[in-house]
Protein backbone atom coordinates (compact mmCIF):
# COMPACT_ATOMS: atom_id res chain seq x y z
CA UNK A 1 0.00 0.00 0.00
CA UNK A 2 1.36 3.31 -0.88
CA UNK A 3 1.60 6.53 0.94
CA UNK A 4 -1.52 8.93 1.11
CA UNK A 5 -2.62 11.82 2.78
CA UNK A 6 -6.40 12.96 3.06
CA UNK A 7 -6.15 16.94 1.71
CA UNK A 8 -8.32 19.81 3.24
CA UNK A 9 -11.35 19.91 3.18
CA UNK A 10 -14.24 16.95 1.83
CA UNK A 11 -16.91 16.85 -0.98
CA UNK A 12 -20.12 17.22 0.58
CA UNK A 13 -23.03 14.96 -0.62
CA UNK A 14 -24.96 17.61 -2.80
CA UNK A 15 -28.87 16.23 -3.08
CA UNK A 16 -30.11 16.97 -7.07
CA UNK A 17 -31.69 19.84 -7.73
CA UNK A 18 -35.64 19.92 -7.35
CA UNK A 19 -37.78 21.70 -9.40
CA UNK A 20 -38.71 24.90 -7.26
CA UNK A 21 -42.81 24.13 -8.47
CA UNK A 22 -43.08 21.21 -6.59
CA UNK A 23 -44.44 21.99 -3.06
CA UNK A 24 -42.28 20.36 -0.45
CA UNK A 25 -45.20 17.78 1.03
CA UNK A 26 -45.10 15.92 -2.77
CA UNK A 27 -40.95 15.70 -3.17
CA UNK A 28 -39.89 12.16 -2.83
CA UNK A 29 -36.46 11.30 -2.62
CA UNK A 30 -35.73 8.94 -6.15
CA UNK A 31 -34.79 5.59 -5.65
CA UNK A 32 -30.97 4.47 -5.97
CA UNK A 33 -29.39 3.80 -9.58
CA UNK A 34 -29.86 -0.28 -9.73
CA UNK A 35 -26.33 -0.73 -9.40
CA UNK A 36 -26.17 1.27 -5.82
CA UNK A 37 -29.88 -0.24 -4.88
CA UNK A 38 -28.50 -3.58 -5.22
CA UNK A 39 -25.65 -3.05 -3.27
CA UNK A 40 -27.22 -1.43 -0.25
CA UNK A 41 -29.99 -4.16 -0.47
CA UNK A 42 -27.14 -7.24 -0.13
CA UNK A 43 -25.74 -5.14 2.78
CA UNK A 44 -28.85 -4.75 4.30
CA UNK A 45 -29.73 -8.11 4.22
CA UNK A 46 -26.94 -9.30 5.53
CA UNK A 47 -27.35 -6.49 8.73
CA UNK A 48 -30.94 -8.10 9.41
CA UNK A 49 -29.58 -11.48 9.64
CA UNK A 50 -26.63 -10.39 11.59
CA UNK A 51 -29.63 -8.83 14.10
CA UNK A 52 -31.30 -12.32 13.75
CA UNK A 53 -28.47 -14.00 15.20
CA UNK A 54 -28.94 -15.11 18.69
CA UNK A 55 -26.40 -13.21 21.03
CA UNK A 56 -26.22 -16.72 22.97
CA UNK A 57 -25.12 -18.80 20.27
CA UNK A 58 -22.40 -16.79 19.54
CA UNK A 59 -20.96 -16.26 23.14
CA UNK A 60 -21.64 -20.59 23.49
CA UNK A 61 -18.94 -20.46 20.13
CA UNK A 62 -16.38 -18.09 22.40
CA UNK A 63 -16.51 -20.71 25.26
CA UNK A 64 -16.40 -23.78 23.24
CA UNK A 65 -13.44 -22.91 21.57
CA UNK A 66 -11.54 -21.32 24.23
CA UNK A 67 -9.29 -19.07 22.33
CA UNK A 68 -6.50 -17.08 24.43
CA UNK A 69 -4.06 -14.72 22.45
CA UNK A 70 -0.79 -15.46 23.36
CA UNK A 71 0.93 -12.46 22.09
CA UNK A 72 2.53 -13.78 19.25
CA UNK A 73 1.16 -10.29 16.63
CA UNK A 74 0.91 -13.07 14.09
CA UNK A 75 -2.54 -10.77 13.78
CA UNK A 76 -0.45 -7.45 13.41
CA UNK A 77 0.92 -8.46 10.30
CA UNK A 78 0.64 -9.36 6.63
CA UNK A 79 1.02 -13.26 7.46
CA UNK A 80 -2.76 -13.25 8.59
CA UNK A 81 -3.98 -9.92 7.31
CA UNK A 82 -3.43 -7.32 4.64
CA UNK A 83 -4.76 -4.85 5.89
CA UNK A 84 -6.77 -2.95 9.35
CA UNK A 85 -10.02 -1.56 8.18
CA UNK A 86 -11.13 1.69 10.44
CA UNK A 87 -14.99 2.08 11.65
CA UNK A 88 -15.53 5.64 11.37
CA UNK A 89 -14.92 6.01 15.07
CA UNK A 90 -11.54 4.74 14.64
CA UNK A 91 -10.80 6.93 11.95
CA UNK A 92 -11.97 9.74 14.52
CA UNK A 93 -10.03 8.53 17.50
CA UNK A 94 -6.67 8.20 15.44
CA UNK A 95 -6.62 11.27 13.64
CA UNK A 96 -6.31 12.44 17.79
CA UNK A 97 -3.43 10.42 18.35
CA UNK A 98 -1.75 9.48 14.92
CA UNK A 99 -3.42 11.60 11.99
CA UNK A 100 -0.35 10.43 9.37
CA UNK A 101 -0.83 7.14 9.69
CA UNK A 102 -4.88 6.99 8.03
CA UNK A 103 -4.86 5.21 4.60
CA UNK A 104 -7.67 4.93 2.04
CA UNK A 105 -8.55 1.30 2.69
CA UNK A 106 -7.36 -0.98 -0.15
CA UNK A 107 -9.58 -2.40 -2.68
CA UNK A 108 -11.95 1.22 -3.74
CA UNK A 109 -15.33 -0.13 -4.55
CA UNK A 110 -16.05 2.43 -7.31
CA UNK A 111 -14.56 4.25 -9.85
CA UNK A 112 -16.22 7.33 -12.63
CA UNK A 113 -15.40 7.89 -15.76
CA UNK A 114 -13.08 11.11 -14.53
CA UNK A 115 -11.01 8.38 -13.02
CA UNK A 116 -11.12 8.87 -9.53
CA UNK A 117 -11.59 6.37 -7.70
CA UNK A 118 -14.14 6.07 -4.35
CA UNK A 119 -13.66 3.78 -1.38
CA UNK A 120 -16.34 2.83 2.03
CA UNK A 121 -13.28 3.99 4.53
CA UNK A 122 -9.45 4.68 5.87
CA UNK A 123 -7.42 1.55 6.94
CA UNK A 124 -4.06 1.30 9.03
CA UNK A 125 -1.12 2.46 7.34
CA UNK A 126 1.17 -0.48 6.78
CA UNK A 127 5.16 -0.54 6.90
CA UNK A 128 7.48 -1.49 3.60
CA UNK A 129 6.91 -5.61 4.70
CA UNK A 130 3.75 -5.04 5.53
CA UNK A 131 2.91 -5.25 9.21
CA UNK A 132 0.77 -2.39 10.89
CA UNK A 133 2.69 0.68 11.48
CA UNK A 134 1.71 0.46 15.02
CA UNK A 135 3.65 -2.69 15.45
CA UNK A 136 7.19 -2.34 17.29
CA UNK A 137 8.73 -5.05 18.77
CA UNK A 138 6.14 -7.60 18.67
CA UNK A 139 4.01 -4.89 20.56
CA UNK A 140 0.54 -2.53 19.98
CA UNK A 141 2.24 1.23 20.14
CA UNK A 142 -1.70 2.75 20.49
CA UNK A 143 -3.07 -0.11 22.25
CA UNK A 144 -5.46 1.51 24.31
CA UNK A 145 -6.76 3.06 21.20
CA UNK A 146 -6.48 0.63 18.73
CA UNK A 147 -9.48 -0.20 16.03
CA UNK A 148 -12.37 -1.60 16.99
CA UNK A 149 -11.32 -4.83 14.40
CA UNK A 150 -8.15 -5.26 16.76
CA UNK A 151 -10.21 -5.11 19.91
CA UNK A 152 -12.83 -8.48 18.33
CA UNK A 153 -10.09 -10.39 16.49
CA UNK A 154 -10.32 -13.33 15.73
CA UNK A 155 -13.80 -13.19 16.61
CA UNK A 156 -16.20 -12.22 13.97
CA UNK A 157 -19.59 -12.81 12.46
CA UNK A 158 -20.43 -12.40 9.31
CA UNK A 159 -21.50 -15.35 6.24
CA UNK A 160 -19.08 -16.20 4.05
CA UNK A 161 -18.60 -18.98 1.32
CA UNK A 162 -16.69 -22.07 2.33
CA UNK A 163 -14.30 -24.11 0.19
CA UNK A 164 -17.26 -26.31 -0.66
CA UNK A 165 -18.99 -22.61 -2.03
CA UNK A 166 -21.78 -23.06 0.23
CA UNK A 167 -22.46 -19.36 2.09
CA UNK A 168 -22.23 -19.64 6.50
CA UNK A 169 -21.44 -18.07 9.09
CA UNK A 170 -18.06 -17.62 10.09
CA UNK A 171 -17.16 -16.95 13.77
CA UNK A 172 -13.13 -17.20 14.15
CA UNK A 173 -10.58 -15.98 11.54
CA UNK A 174 -7.22 -18.53 11.93
CA UNK A 175 -8.74 -21.70 13.70
CA UNK A 176 -5.15 -23.36 14.63
CA UNK A 177 -2.82 -20.70 13.19
CA UNK A 178 -2.11 -18.58 16.67
CA UNK A 179 -3.44 -18.52 19.74
CA UNK A 180 -4.00 -21.18 22.50
CA UNK A 181 -7.49 -23.25 22.77
CA UNK A 182 -9.57 -24.76 25.13
CA UNK A 183 -8.82 -22.41 28.04
CA UNK A 184 -11.64 -21.54 30.33
CA UNK A 185 -13.72 -18.54 29.64
CA UNK A 186 -15.99 -17.05 32.12
CA UNK A 187 -19.97 -16.52 30.96
CA UNK A 188 -19.54 -13.20 31.47
CA UNK A 189 -16.45 -12.68 29.09
CA UNK A 190 -17.65 -15.26 26.38
CA UNK A 191 -21.20 -12.45 26.73
CA UNK A 192 -18.40 -9.54 26.50
CA UNK A 193 -17.36 -11.04 23.59
CA UNK A 194 -19.99 -11.70 21.81
CA UNK A 195 -21.40 -8.01 21.80
CA UNK A 196 -18.45 -6.45 21.02
CA UNK A 197 -18.33 -8.58 18.08
CA UNK A 198 -22.17 -8.38 17.11
CA UNK A 199 -21.98 -4.68 17.50
CA UNK A 200 -18.77 -4.41 14.97
CA UNK A 201 -20.16 -5.91 12.82
CA UNK A 202 -23.13 -4.41 12.16
CA UNK A 203 -21.36 -0.62 12.59
CA UNK A 204 -19.31 -2.00 9.42
CA UNK A 205 -22.59 -3.21 7.85
CA UNK A 206 -23.95 0.20 8.67
CA UNK A 207 -21.06 1.64 6.97
CA UNK A 208 -21.28 0.27 3.86
CA UNK A 209 -24.78 1.05 3.81
CA UNK A 210 -23.64 4.75 4.50
CA UNK A 211 -21.29 4.74 1.50
CA UNK A 212 -23.62 3.37 -0.71
CA UNK A 213 -26.46 5.62 0.12
CA UNK A 214 -23.67 8.55 -0.12
CA UNK A 215 -22.26 7.25 -3.18
CA UNK A 216 -25.81 6.69 -4.60
CA UNK A 217 -26.70 10.64 -4.24
CA UNK A 218 -23.17 11.82 -5.13
CA UNK A 219 -23.33 10.07 -8.75
CA UNK A 220 -26.92 11.37 -9.16
CA UNK A 221 -26.17 14.70 -8.46
CA UNK A 222 -22.96 14.96 -10.43
CA UNK A 223 -24.36 12.87 -13.24
CA UNK A 224 -22.07 10.23 -12.65
CA UNK A 225 -21.82 6.24 -13.23
CA UNK A 226 -20.02 4.05 -11.86
CA UNK A 227 -17.02 2.35 -14.66
CA UNK A 228 -15.91 -0.69 -13.40
CA UNK A 229 -13.02 -0.74 -16.00
CA UNK A 230 -11.79 2.69 -14.96
CA UNK A 231 -11.52 1.15 -11.59
CA UNK A 232 -9.78 -1.84 -13.13
CA UNK A 233 -7.42 0.50 -15.21
CA UNK A 234 -7.08 3.14 -12.25
CA UNK A 235 -5.70 -0.04 -9.65
CA UNK A 236 -3.60 -0.93 -12.69
CA UNK A 237 -1.27 2.26 -13.37
CA UNK A 238 -0.95 2.42 -10.00
CA UNK A 239 1.02 -0.68 -9.70
CA UNK A 240 2.75 0.58 -12.42
CA UNK A 241 3.95 3.48 -10.45
CA UNK A 242 1.21 6.24 -11.09
CA UNK A 243 -0.40 8.40 -8.09
CA UNK A 244 -4.13 7.19 -7.15
CA UNK A 245 -6.85 10.01 -6.63
CA UNK A 246 -9.49 8.80 -4.39
CA UNK A 247 -12.67 9.80 -2.40
CA UNK A 248 -13.12 8.35 0.79
CA UNK A 249 -15.85 8.38 2.18
CA UNK A 250 -16.54 9.82 6.11
CA UNK A 251 -19.10 10.69 7.89
CA UNK A 252 -21.39 11.39 5.23
CA UNK A 253 -18.92 12.53 2.91
CA UNK A 254 -15.76 12.21 1.02
CA UNK A 255 -12.35 13.59 1.68
CA UNK A 256 -9.88 13.47 -1.36
CA UNK A 257 -6.93 11.64 -0.67
CA UNK A 258 -3.77 10.85 -3.10
CA UNK A 259 -2.07 8.16 -2.58
CA UNK A 260 1.67 8.35 -3.86
CA UNK A 261 3.10 4.93 -5.46
CA UNK A 262 5.36 3.03 -3.07
CA UNK A 263 8.82 3.84 -4.02
S1 LIG B 1 -3.47 -1.44 15.75
FE1 LIG B 1 -2.25 -2.60 17.23
S2 LIG B 1 -3.45 -4.45 17.65
FE2 LIG B 1 -4.25 -3.57 15.73
S3 LIG B 1 -3.10 -4.58 14.06
FE3 LIG B 1 -1.99 -2.69 14.59
S4 LIG B 1 -0.43 -3.33 16.09
FE4 LIG B 1 -1.98 -4.96 15.99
Amino acid sequence: MGTAGAMNGSIGIRPAPLSASVPNALRVTPPPPPFFARRIAFFEAELAELRAYPRERLAGIVTGIGFACDGCARCCTRQSNDHVFLLEEDADRLREVAPDVLVPAPDPELADREGRLYVSGYALATTENGDCVFLENGRCRHYAARPAICRVYPYMLHREPGADGRVDWRQLAGLGKHGEYDTAIPPEEAGRCADETIAYEAAFLEQMIGFYRAAADYFAANDLRHVQKVRDDRLRAHARGEPLELLVYHRGRFEPCRVEPRG
